[in-house]
């Protein structure tokens, strides 16, 4: 494959980078090594200058201990300053405009192969822990993984660093059989994200700065972790360390992420220690994209664009960036980032240029003094927008899902762009960020009533605002306010007349009310559009119940439960629908399913007894409804279902059996004992 540069030059075109090409000067291929297993550890929320050598105002020994052994890419960018587009480039090798993945809450394709996937097929183990929803399995990020932990703690989106650690380690120390094949183990740290709070001694430590703090408590548990990888996985081993994003912290009106394409959320922390690396820093500037074909290089998979073979003196290749969210939920101008060398630009609206080594904290745009070279140009303005026609592939939410991205600062609107000429620049908005913040607080905790005059305001502020008016239908319909409800819907349809979401979340909006059969085409229409979009499988499934068109609501929910877990709650509905249809393996699966959950708190023993007895599994239905009566000895329809089994089994005591069922039914088990001709067998 050609080198970006030279693609852009000849064909001006940099779809095929973006879908995978090679970038950057000719570099030597690395020499072959064996194969060892890898540790990658991504530090979410993490800015290059609060980690490694380097740090300001932090010490981060664990990592820097990985550093004095590896080698340190000082100018290393995210592609895009959300966590799951971002992770998503790290195992795919692309570039957002080729994943497709812009915003959090959307799913991987499952068109693209990831470097876990080719990985396992390639002999490794593979395993991964991950601390935030954001990377649940859902999203489509978890594939090729054999083990992938994405268990949060009740009621919680996150887990502490300590907390995922912890279960690395004790997968780590207990192997299941065949560990002799080198491991791909993946490890995603959440903490340094807000809201900040470290635990003790760093609470106390970095009073000052709590941000740190949470760096620092990560870097703690990075330490142990290493320690155990390197005692645990069979050797040769290699780490790989590095953040999906950074951190705002105020610069240029951001305190978080996500909105901006400036140093401080985009210039993040890389270093690989392992065979092959020679140890030492590089100021060539790279992309998290090559996470992937580094990962890829050391499986013996392919040394293309691998960062082992980054020259110190490689001529630089453009490394590009975007945020497309605020184009995407808000409908302001799209943003993407191209560097080279020491030189970054940044079109938004229009072009900023900087130096960001003479000035990394980007104050003096050098765009008044002449354009920025012309490959940085031409990369700025052949990198692909994503297109409102183009297929929705946006994955909206169900309730309690957008309330955990929410908890965690995401709000995915899953709104669809209107690309208007005199859209706003995301960076003349800042002033808004403080209040969209505060109206997506609120609508996490369902303080609807307190958010509707703030996105009212919103709105008036932002009149273009998909996502604010999206959400200011949501909370009337969800306080029953139908009138107030339709008029939003109105301003949302007038924002994205093409919108997928807008239908979608009108659909949710009608199965709330009496109109609720108004809900069916739309809700059909986004399923069979998106086949993972969630609260539309949800709601549909739902919708067909009501219907009575049992057998689509059964197919419905497991097309939900497949992408993801189901509770014991869904899965008792579920097994109650497949008794009513008569599908009684089915209905044995689900019950099964919700009995593993929930453990001594299962209470269908009887109607798991009564679907093994009609699927003739005899013995354990007499373990079902024996798990039954000893929690209702005398339970009028136990007591008769036991009674069968004993005759069904050819019990010794099945006539001391029948007599006690006939003792214990009530009028409607005295009838089924009447009619029960299998009693009259009975020896
Ligand atoms: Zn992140």
């Amino acid at each position: 494959m050609a080198c970006m540069s030279r693609i852009v030059q000849r064909t001006g075109s940099i779809v095929l980078a973006l879908l995978g090409a090679a970038c950057g000067a000719p570099e030597p291929a690395p020499q072959p090594v064996p194969r060892p297993s890898i540790l990658v550890i991504t530090l979410d929320t993490t800015r290059a200058d609060a980690v490694g050598p380097e740090a300001r105002g932090v010490k981060t020994p664990a990592i820097d201990a990985v550093a004095a052994r590896g080698l340190r890419f000082r100018q290393a960018y995210a592609s895009v300053p959300e966590t799951l587009p971002a992770h998503t480039t790290m195992w795919t090798g692309l570039y957002p405009a080729g994943h497709g993945v812009h915003e959090n809450a959307r799913s991987v394709p499952a068109r693209h192969e990831l470097a876990a996937q080719k990985l396992a097929a390639a002999g490794y183990r593979t395993t991964a822990f991950v601390s935030s929803f954001v990377l649940a399995r859902r999203f489509g990020i978890a594939r090729g993984f054999e083990l992938y932990d994405d268990e949060m703690p009740q009621g919680s989106a996150e887990r502490s660093a300590r907390d995922t650690t912890e279960r690395a380690l004790a997968a780590l120390a207990a192997p299941p059989a065949g560990a002799a094949r080198p491991l791909l183990m993946w490890v995603h740290y959440f903490d340094p994200h807000a809201p900040y709070a470290p635990p003790e001694p760093w609470k106390s430590r970095y009073a000052e700065s709590p941000y740190l703090g949470e760096v620092a408590a990560m870097d703690e548990q990075i330490g142990r972790l290493v320690a155990a990888f390197e005692r645990h996985a069979p050797g040769p081993h290699a780490v790989l360390i590095v953040a999906d994003h950074g951190e705002g912290l105020g610069e240029h009106g951001e305190a978080t992420h996500g909105h901006l394409l400036y140093q401080g959320t985009m210039h993040v922390p890389l270093i690989v220690a392992g065979p092959g690396v020679t140890p030492g820093t590089s100021d060539v500037p790279v992309s998290q994209r090559r996470v992937y074909h580094t990962v890829l290089d050391w499986a013996g998979l392919g040394s293309q664009d691998s960062l082992r073979s980054v020259a110190a003196n490689a001529a630089p290749e453009v490394v590009l960036g975007e945020a497309m969210k605020p184009f995407l939920a808000y409908g302001w101008q799209p943003q993407v980032m191209a560097v080279a060398g020491r030189s970054k630009a940044i079109l938004a609206g229009r072009i900023e240029h900087y130096d960001v080594i003479a000035d990394p904290g980007e104050t003096r745009d050098l765009a008044a003094q002449g354009p920025p070279d012309r490959r940085l140009r031409d990369a700025l303005r052949e990198y692909p927008v994503p297109s409102p026609d183009g297929p929705p592939a946006q994955e909206a939410l169900g309730e309690e899902e957008r309330r955990q991205l929410a908890s965690l600062g995401y709000v995915a609107s899953g709104a669809a762009p209107v690309v208007r000429p005199d859209a706003p620049r995301p960076a003349d908005r800042t002033a808004l960020f403080a209040l969209m913040e505060q109206t997506s607080d609120l609508f996490v905790r369902g303080e609807y009533r307190k958010v509707i005059p703030l996105l009212q305001r919103m709105l008036r502020e932002d009149p273009h605002n998909l996502d604010a008016a999206l959400r200011l239908a949501t909370a009337h319909s969800t306080l029953g306010q139908e009138a107030e409800a339709e008029a939003a819907f109105a301003k949302a349809r007038e924002i994205a007349p093409g919108s997928a979401d807008v239908r979608t979340y009108l659909g949710l909006h009608y199965a709330r009310t009496r109109d609720w059969r108004r809900a069916v085409p739309l809700l059909e229409r986004s399923v069979a559009e998106a086949p993972d979009r969630l609260p539309a499988l949800e709601g549909l499934a739902a919708l067909r119940e009501r219907e009575e068109r049992w057998p689509e609501a059964i197919e419905l929910r497991q097309r939900v439960h497949a992408l993801r877990a189901p509770s014991a709650t869904e899965l008792l509905q579920l097994g109650a629908l497949a008794m009513r249809v008569g599908r009684t393996e089915l209905a044995i699966e689900a019950l099964q399913g919700a009995r593993a959950k929930q453990g001594e708190a299962f209470e269908h023993h009887l109607e798991l007894g009564v679907v093994y007895l009609a699927a003739r599994r005899l013995t354990e239905a007499r373990e079902a409804i024996d798990r039954a009566l000893a929690r209702q000895p005398d339970a009028p329809m136990a007591l008769f279902k036991r009674a069968q089994l004993a005759v069904l089994l050819d019990e010794p005591d099945q006539r001391q059996r029948i007599e006690a069922a006939r003792r214990g039914a009530d009028p409607h088990v005295r009838e089924l004992i009447a009619r029960e001709r299998l009693f009259e067998r009975a020896r």
